[in-house]
Order: C-alpha cells, then sequence, then structure tokens
C-alpha cells in the first residue's frame, strides 16, 4: 500500500507544445529543465532509455494545489454519508465527532488523496494539515510521512491549520508554534472574529509566531460582509508592521467577493500594497473572487481544491484542471487571455504558493510538465482533458490515467 515504484527518469521530454506553442524538446538534468530547444524529428526516434516521446501533446507545467486538505479525506474508502450541521462550526464539530472512525489522519488514506492529485497532473501542493489538542502534531507527521513515501512526486508545502480554533483552545497556539519550530512552512488560522470571536488576539498570536520562526501566515477566511473585511484590514496592518509582505496568504476571502464595489476596490489596492496573496477553491454559491482585479493590483491568486470528499463535503475529485474550469466559468472568463490566465493560477504563477522562485517549461525550472490532448491552453481550460503524460521532478509518475509512484 505505501510501495512506491521507481518511476522512469526523463531525459528528452521530446515533440511537445508548451503552452500550446511550436514543438519543441525539453532537456531534462537533475530533476530540472536544462534546455529547451526546436523539436528535431529526427533525432530521439529510435528507442532510448529517458528520452519520452510527447506526440505533440500540449504541455503546461505541473499543477499547483495551491489550498488543500490530503490528512482528511476518505477518498478510497466506502462512501461516508454527509452528516451534521451545514455551519463552520456544525462542520467542525461533526469532523471531530467522526474522523477516529475513518482511521483519520492516516498515512494509507492521504496516499490515496496525493496518488489521485498525481493521476490528474498535479505536482506541487501547499496543504493545510489539521493541529488541535486532540492531534497534536501527528496530522503533519503523518502527512510528511505519506510525502516521504511517494520519493517526491508531490513537492509540498505544510500550513500547520488550527481547524478547531486558536486562541478559544489554549494551547493551540503553542502547537502552531510547535510545528513552525519543527519545519512547517506556514501557520494557519480560521476565522479569528467568528470561531475565536478574538480578532485581534487571534492575529497578533500567528504573527508573533511568524516572525519569530520565520514562517508564513495562511488564515481561512470565511467570515464575509464587513466583518471579514475588517480582518482582511487587520492582516494588512499586520503584515506591514512586521515587514511580513509576501508571505501572509487570505484563504476563502469571501468577503473580497461580496463587499460593495467601492471598498472591494480600496481592499484590493491595500491588499496589493502588503503583499498580501489570495487563495480560492473557487466554490458555487459564493460571490466570485475579482481575480483580474486582484492580479492587476499585484495581488497573487492561487487554486486550490479545498478538502475532496471529506467529513465536511463529499464533493472534490483533486483534478485542479478541472477546477480551473470551474474557476474560469464562475469567473465568466471567455476570451482567450482569460482562459489563460486561469491556466496560469493553475501552474505557473502560483509558484509562490509552494515556495519556488519559479515553476514553468523554462530552464532552470523544476521538470515538471502535464500534456494533455488540446489543442491549445482555452481548449484544455474548457475540456479538462484527461493527463495523458505527468512528469514530476523529471520522472514519470502517471501516464494515461495510471499511476506510477
Ligand atoms: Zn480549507
Amino acid at each position: 500500500m505505501t510501495t512506491a515504484r521507481t518511476p522512469e527518469t526523463v531525459t528528452v521530454l521530446r515533440d511537445v507544445r508548451p503552452w500550446g506553442g511550436e514543438p519543441v524538446d525539453l532537456h531534462v538534468a537533475d530533476g530540472r529543465i536544462a534546455a529547451v530547444t526546436p523539436h528535431d524529428p529526427a533525432a530521439g526516434t529510435a528507442p532510448e532509455a529517458g528520452v519520452v516521446d510527447g506526440r505533440g501533446l500540449l504541455a503546461l507545467p505541473g499543477l499547483v494545489n495551491a489550498h488543500a486538505h490530503v490528512d482528511k479525506s476518505w477518498w478510497g474508502r466506502p462512501w461516508v454519508s454527509y452528516g451534521g450541521e451545514a455551519t463552520t462550526q456544525g462542520r467542525i464539530a461533526h469532523e471531530r465527532a467522526h474522523r477516529d472512525e475513518l482511521g483519520i489522519p492516516g498515512v494509507d488514506v492521504t496516499l490515496t488523496v496525493l496518488r489521485e492529485f498525481v493521476r490528474h497532473g498535479t505536482t506541487a501542493i501547499r496543504t493545510h494539515v489539521d493541529v488541535d489538542l486532540g492531534l497534536g502534531l501527528r496530522g503533519i507527521e503523518v502527512v510528511r510521512e505519506a510525502l516521504a513515501a511517494l520519493n517526491g512526486a508531490v513537492h509540498a508545502e505544510i500550513v500547520a491549520f488550527p481547524q478547531d480554533g486558536v486562541l478559544r483552545r489554549p494551547g493551540v497556539l503553542d502547537l502552531l508554534d510547535a510545528a513552525a519550530a519543527a519545519g512547517a512552512e506556514h501557520v494557519g488560522g480560521l476565522d479569528p472574529a467568528s470561531i475565536d470571536r478574538d480578532p485581534v488576539g487571534q492575529l497578533d498570536g500567528l504573527f508573533a509566531i511568524a516572525e519569530r520562526r520565520g514562517v508564513g501566515i495562511d488564515v481561512h477566511l470565511h467570515d464575509g460582509g464587513d466583518l471579514g473585511a475588517f480582518q482582511v484590514e487587520l492582516m494588512i496592518d499586520r503584515t506591514l508592521r512586521a515587514g511580513l509582505q509576501g508571505k501572509v496568504n487570505v484563504a476563502h476571502g469571501f468577503a473580497v467577493g461580496d463587499v460593495p464595489a467601492s471598498r472591494q476596490a480600496d481592499l484590493v489596492a491595500a491588499m496589493g500594497e502588503a503583499g498580501i496573496t489570495m487563495t480560492t477553491v473557487a466554490p458555487i454559491g459564493a460571490a466570485p473572487l475579482p481575480v483580474h482585479a486582484l492580479r492587476a493590483a499585484g495581488v497573487a491568486v492561487g487554486l486550490g481544491t479545498d478538502g475532496i470528499r471529506d467529513l465536511w463535503s463529499p464533493y472534490g475529485t483533486g483534478d485542479l484542471l478541472a477546477l480551473t474550469t470551474q474557476l474560469a466559468r464562475l469567473s465568466r472568463f471567455r476570451y482567450d487571455e482569460e482562459l489563460v490566465t486561469a491556466a496560469r493560477v493553475a501552474t505557473s504563477d502560483a509558484a509562490r504558493f509552494v515556495g519556488r522562485d519559479v515553476h514553468d517549461l523554462v530552464v532552470g525550472a523544476p521538470a515538471d510538465v502535464v500534456l494533455v490532448d488540446a489543442e491549445n491552453v482555452p481548449d484544455a481550460v474548457v475540456r479538462a482533458p484527461r493527463r495523458a503524460l505527468v512528469v514530476a521532478g523529471g520522472r514519470v509518475v502517471a501516464r494515461d490515467g495510471d499511476v506510477l509512484v
């Protein structure tokens, strides 16, 4: 179950069309793209170890899932019916009552989720992992063990996530600090106002850890309207004061989508000045984020699956390209350049969400490549065709729907 196979190492991925452009050969060394040359039809036609034929397919960088919860899915297990109340607090209570019977967190189920991501072309993730008084840091250990079993097929950053609240559960702030000290790249937060009922207190606690440990902050903010916008403003103030530009993310941030236009414009501009980023899971039923305005203001936007098939919701498949279609539709993207933007959000422009300087089909980037049979990028975004080949770190990790790790 946890035994990983050794996937084929790629030296040349020949005849692929990066971003739908002219056919090239991608040369790979030490897990990175070493050269990009015009496709040479004469070279590499004889079978040769490490030379993989891309058959003229469209190439995208590996998909980046900027908001996942790989520790708490029941993907691959018998169906679990939805139960409990539909509020945030109702979901928290339901999860705490039933996670033990599902063996969550567990290495095997986390591996099942990660492999599903790989199958769909995701090669890098930022995953939130529950940290609470019941689990302590065990969930993070479980996720690290699962990632290690995949032997580099998925590059990951971890957010120590206080799903059950921070200040209302004395001891959790210390756990977040311990997680940061032990290598978690970010500390998470959760609705500082509506869950802890102390927005200043929760955010001050998180920012103190970030300053002390040099980690990022990634806050789940479901609170909408003025209450949510107020908390974004608190985060802006603290980010500027602490000099943490580029290290603070608002996840969901429904308020940014649902406040009146003038308030939204001010908020987006201030977020851009503070270097705050946003991640969305493209939820149906919430006002969509103003993706174009955010990006124009310098607010990087990432896309994530959120938890898939867990005690919060039966929905989600782990297919980030299909979710890119959903983001594009919800955002009313129709022009080619808008559809390409959606693909950029899900790939190259998400580098920063997984701690990478560059994540693209260029020299020096990690050799993370997804091939699909599509005419061009807009066609790929609209249809989300099957991933024909997935290369991660220069190794073939999935082919035609089969996971090879
Ligand atoms: Zn989440």
